[in-house]
């Protein structure tokens, strides 16, 4: 398989998540690294959004609440190159309504190659990262071949649509 690389830029787009058991380690978490987060772009789903933003005194893009959408608007923005990296706090001991959200979200966090932590050591070790202030190519599989794939019935390969097939993805910073 080949490979291309997406540019992350010196300010990072930072998803934040927390599921409700978990939000207040998400809070001490995020308020001991208030100065580090401000200098970049952070998103998170509604309730997690809602609380940090009033505790970090900081704008904070807002989506919908994790069980009504907001993991998926996350997954989305993966996609689209919108997201640089990922601290979702998951709740291990409690069944989670929108589960199945919950492993989509992660499962497209590896498919584009973005770092995720599901724990405060992770995000600690990813916020103190020096690649946090510079700019770093992400190396993500070139999924051409893929879309590409013969598929039983069609007599050609197909080629698809460049919406369907934004890769390589523009550089955002
Ligand atoms: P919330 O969603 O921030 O709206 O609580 C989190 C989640 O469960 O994904």
């Amino acid at each position: 398989m080949n490979y291309k690389t997406i540019e992350m830029g010196m300010n990072k787009k930072i998803a934040l998540v927390a599921h409700d058991n978990k939000k207040r380690d998400l809070i001490e978490w995020a308020k001991f690294n208030r100065d580090l987060l401000a200098h970049h772009r952070v998103y998170a789903t509604g309730t997690t959004g809602a609380v940090l933003e009033r505790e970090l005194e900081f704008p904070i893009t807002r989506l919908e609440s994790g069980p009504l959408g907001g993991d998926q608007q996350i997954g989305s923005k993966i996609v689209e190159g919108d997201i640089d990296f990922l601290i979702f706090f998951w709740d291990p001991l409690e069944p989670q309504p929108h589960d199945p959200d919950v492993k989509a979200l992660l499962r497209m966090a590896v498919v584009w190659n973005i770092p995720i932590a599901c724990d405060r050591s992770s995000a600690d070790f990813i916020i103190s990262s020096p690649l946090m202030d510079k700019t770093y190519q992400r190396i993500v599989p070139d999924y051409a071949e893929y879309r590409n794939r013969p598929v039983p019935g069609a007599s050609a390969p197909l080629i698809p649509s460049p919406a369907a097939a934004p890769s390589p993805l523009p550089a955002k910073k």
